[in-house]
């Protein structure tokens, strides 16, 4: 098994955890990260940013967070700490080569095999194809990449990094515009003091309702006050939460809860059961929503969702406020504008579908990611990128789409409480890779399937052109 060559691209959360399992279960994982630090999206956030989920919810299974980390939402800078302890304790840092970054994977079927489609008949190997990884060396742009053989690709790479998203109107008409438009993302990589200085005495619009559209704008407006505010511009509200309330809601998804959702091949009783509960699950979005709204001011600045508290859970697109937000929009260092941004104009953005415009000197996009066309991007196959990206299949276990063979990826997912799921499924990954789960033709040794839930593995993939 340790012969067997396993690649596993990006040293974020999920990568570290699939090189811990993957050692673990005697195989010999290499990690390339593109990047000189462990820990992804935690090596650089804005300096407000705050662990979202309550600290016992975002813990490694067997190894807790130190006695001094007291906070139950720890700083970004707490998370990279414990991330990176994590990374030293179990031997991972060995296993990375820093500054490498994969441009391409080419999967090629060896030339004796190549009527046979190269997949591993449910089986995580296979001796009829490998992947091309090409590396470039980021800290040494000018030496030619380096092209490695694998028999089996994790990729870790992650969603909220490096491709962003930039509504469509910006691309048009930016050129009209004399003033600054980055990304969010561009703002994070800022140190604190640059990041001050960059907005120091300007205007600033941030555009979007996502966390870091919040952070970012309660930062600005914070280091700016109300002489120079900053202004939040949003299409839809989206229910916030206080910290209190998060911690009140992760501790009652509970097995009880559970029982109020129907879920996909759950028998007659269960389906029965979440009908009768569902005045239930009905009071306490309400409850909540009664809550939020006594303790922000949503009335009174127009921000009272549409939809239901519920909905927004369903999303796993949950927020909490940074501290002193609503202080922040009360003492005018912060405004709140509900609009359709149309395109730019040379003193700042056209709203309201052309009625009126907002002046402005800087534009900070924070509309989230393409994460699709990053993880798309890397296929040199025309086959996989369409896999990635026209199909809404849920992929295996959340991490192998049957049509790509010997690879998986972690992080790809939404979960209110990633590291758990990233743990769950990278545990999996490391039995399926020891050949311990069988496949539906039979593969394996089926040793350790009740361990695993009898799991049964159907990864046929088709015949690559
Ligand atoms: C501001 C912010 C706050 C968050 N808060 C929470 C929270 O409170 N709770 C929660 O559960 N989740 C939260 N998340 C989600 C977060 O994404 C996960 O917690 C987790 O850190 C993701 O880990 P990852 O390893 O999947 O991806 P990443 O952390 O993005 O790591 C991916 C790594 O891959 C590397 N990489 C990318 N492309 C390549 C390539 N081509 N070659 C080599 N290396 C490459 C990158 O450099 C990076 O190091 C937050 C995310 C952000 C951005």
């Amino acid at each position: 098994m340790a012969a067997k060559k396993v690649a596993i691209i990006g040293a974020g959360i999920s990568g570290i955890l699939s090189c811990k399992h993957a050692l673990e279960k005697g195989l010999n994982p290499v990690v390339f990260e593109a990047r000189s630090c462990v820990g992804g999206v935690w090596c650089s956030t804005i300096d407000s940013t705050r662990l979202q989920t309550p600290k016992e919810y975002f813990e490694f299974s067997d190894f807790a967070w130190p006695d001094s980390v007291a906070e139950a939402f720890p700083d970004h800078n707490q998370v990279l700490d414990y991330v990176r302890s994590y990374a030293v304790r179990f031997e991972v840092v060995p296993r990375i080569r820093f500054g490498s970054k994969v441009s391409s994977l080419d999967y090629c079927l060896s030339s004796d095999d190549d009527d046979d489609g190269g997949g591993g008949g449910g089986e995580a190997f296979s001796c009829k194809g490998k992947w091309k990884v090409v590396v470039e060396n980021v800290l040494q742009p000018l030496q030619p990449p380096m092209v490695y053989e694998m028999d089996f690709v994790i990729l870790c790479i992650g969603k909220f990094s490096d491709v962003p998203n930039i509504p469509d109107f910006a691309t048009s008409s930016r050129a009209l515009f004399n003033g600054e438009v980055l990304h969010s993302m561009n703002y994070a990589a800022m140190e604190k003091i640059q990041a001050a200085e960059f907005t120091e005495n300007k205007r600033v619009v941030v555009v979007g309702f996502q966390k870091s559209a919040v952070d970012t704008a309660a930062e600005i407006a914070k280091n700016n006050g109300p002489k120079h505010p900053c202004t939040l511009l949003f299409r839809r509200v989206h229910w916030v939460s206080s910290e209190d309330m998060v911690k009140f809601t992760f501790r009652n998804l509970t097995r009880f809860s559970e029982l109020m959702v129907h879920k996909p091949e759950e028998g007659l009783i269960l389906w029965f059961l979440a009908i009768i509960l569902s005045p239930l699950r009905w009071i306490f979005s309400k409850l909540v929503e009664c809550y939020l709204r006594w303790i922000y001011p949503l009335n009174k600045y127009n921000m009272v969702p549409e939809h239901s508290f519920l909905k927004q859970i369903y999303s796993c697109m949950f927020m909490i406020l940074p501290r002193d937000f609503y202080g922040r929009v009360r003492e005018g260092s912060l405004i709140l504008r509900k609009s359709n941004v149309v395109g730019f104009y040379e003193k700042g953005l056209v709203l309201d579908g052309g009625t009126s415009h907002l002046e402005t000197d800087v534009v900070i996009f924070a509309t989230g990611y393409k994460s699709d066309e990053k993880i798309a991007g890397i296929f040199s196959s025309l086959e996989f990128k369409k896999c990635i990206t026209g199909s809404s299949a849920p992929f295996y276990r959340e991490c192998i789409h049957p049509r790509i063979p010997q690879l998986a990826i972690i992080g790809y997912s939404e979960s209110p409480a990633t590291l758990f799921t990233f743990e769950m499924r990278s545990k999996w990954l490391a039995h399926f890779l020891a050949g311990k789960v069988p496949a539906a033709s039979g593969g394996g040794d089926g040793g350790e399937r009740e361990e695993m839930g009898g799991e049964r593995a159907s990864l046929q993939p088709r015949k690559l052109q």
